[in-house]
């Protein structure tokens, strides 16, 4: 039997007194400030202004945070401060962590003077909030991202791309005052055929087209983005031209010889973002587990409280596994991708999916325990079940997750 001296490398689970700082910081303003205000913006399908301000105040919406947290060395900051935000509530909690999402796109692909320019734009200061998006699906390209068709093309004359096409299903899409847009450069080479670019506030031509309304996370925003001729600066390409141009050269050498190569934009941001979507999950699931078990306890029926029936407590003890299961993955990719270490085997999509899944199922078994309550708005789980359902859709379904896993393990061409 061969043996590996290191032994298997992972983070330590004895939080430090950082980490837990930030736990209680993060945890103190979920449930002092988002928890009273989640049923009415769930109600109103709004953008919460004030709450997102009072995260401002606090220095919880920052480009300061964001940054300390992404920097931080174990990887594990981003995903405690996601997991308890999303204990406070989903849609609040998107609102407030929309904007990284698109700032995680400029950090993917952007230069450093790019990131330094455009993400504090993103956040504007208390007072005077600014928010990001990030515009990557359309209405024909979901999960099948190659069949993009917003076009960038580049005007030589003035140092300009410019942009056509509709992006849809946009979190802060049209609201934003930073939009970060993927599009077509080279529709030969598919997916490798794309590149990022920042669409700066107050460009003509981007417009905010239906916003939709949802069947959760109703307080985060989300709509269509309509790029009608929009000319961007040549600086506002991500990774700028140079970059660009060796890697499609790359890629249309692989496509010569039947290889891959290149690299994709979209695909970039999402290997970033999925632990951090995926700690979301684990905060939506411990909040409806917590309702679950303290309601359990204490109603009766048959004269006993309902916990002492085998039949709830096991329902109870796999709810608790699998949050704690999901927290694991997510832990560990977040870690892993902090390290720089490569995902041999996937471990960013398992975690989303495990997570995202794991949330759907607590959700669901919450209600039950919950009985004619679970499915009144009168109690949170019905809300949690509602938004929970978004995490095995976006950021990649559930079965690209498998699809991603699958062929990273099999290296087998799976479709
Ligand atoms: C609330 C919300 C917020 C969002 N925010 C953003 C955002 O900020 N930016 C952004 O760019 N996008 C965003 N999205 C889009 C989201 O990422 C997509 O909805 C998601 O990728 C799925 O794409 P689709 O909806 O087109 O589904 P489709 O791709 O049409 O999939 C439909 C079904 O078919 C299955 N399917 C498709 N292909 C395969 C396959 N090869 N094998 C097996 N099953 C398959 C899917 O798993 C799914 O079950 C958001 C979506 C929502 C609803």
């Amino acid at each position: 039997m061969s043996s590996d001296p290191t032994g298997p490398a992972g983070p330590s689970f004895d939080l430090g007194p950082d980490h837990l700082e930030l736990r209680s910081w993060v945890h103190d303003f979920a449930a002092e400030v988002i928890r009273p205000a989640a049923a009415e913006w769930d109600e109103r399908e709004e953008f919460p202004w004030p709450v997102v301000e009072e995260a401002a105040k606090i220095g919880l919406y920052s480009l300061d945070f964001f940054a300390t947290q992404s920097f931080e060395e174990s990887g594990l900051g981003i995903p405690i401060a996601m997991e308890e935000l999303f204990w406070g509530d989903a849609g609040i909690g998107l609102a407030i962590v929309g904007t990284a999402l698109a700032a995680a796109g400029v950090r993917a692909n952007g230069t450093d003077e790019q990131v330094m320019e455009w993400v504090p734009q993103m956040f504007g200061s208390p007072g005077d909030l600014k928010l990001g998006a990030f515009c990557s699906s359309e209405p024909d390209a979901g999960s099948d991202v190659g069949a993009m068709r917003t076009r960038a093309v580049y005007d030589e004359a003035t140092d300009e791309w410019v942009l056509k096409g509709t992006k849809t299903w946009a979190t802060n899409g049209g609201i934003a005052d930073v939009h970060v847009v993927t599009a077509v450069v080279d529709p030969e080479l598919r997916t490798r055929g794309q590149a990022s670019f920042v669409v700066p506030p107050g460009t003509q031509g981007l417009s905010q087209g239906q916003k939709f309304s949802k069947h959760g996370i109703r307080a985060s925003h989300t709509a269509e983005v309509v790029l009608d001729g929009v000319r961007v600066p040549g600086r506002c390409l991500l990774g700028g031209k140079e970059k660009l141009d060796a890697r499609l050269a790359k890629a249309r050498e692989g496509a010569r010889a039947g290889t891959t190569g290149g690299g994709n934009a979209s695909m970039a941001t999402f290997e970033r973002t999925r632990p951090a979507v995926g700690a979301q999950a684990v905060g939506i699931a411990r909040a409806a587990y917590e309702v679950a078990l303290d309601y359990a306890r204490t109603r009766e029926q048959f004269g006993k409280p309902i916990i002492e029936n085998q039949a709830v407590a096991f329902m109870l003890a796999d709810m608790a596994t699998s949050i704690e299961a999901a927290r694991l993955l997510v832990w560990r990719a977040a870690w892993m991708a902090r390290q720089g270490k490569r995902f041999e085997k996937a471990e960013g999509s398992m975690s989303k999916l495990v997570a995202g899944e794991a949330a759907v199922n607590v959700t669901t078994q919450a209600m039950q325990i919950l009985g004619g309550n679970g499915f009144t708005r009168e109690y949170p789980v019905e809300r949690m079940s509602r938004d929970a359902k978004i995490y095995t859709i976006f950021e990649g379904t559930s079965e690209i997750q498998r699809l991603v896993i699958a062929r990273t393990i099999s290296g087998a061409p799976i479709r």
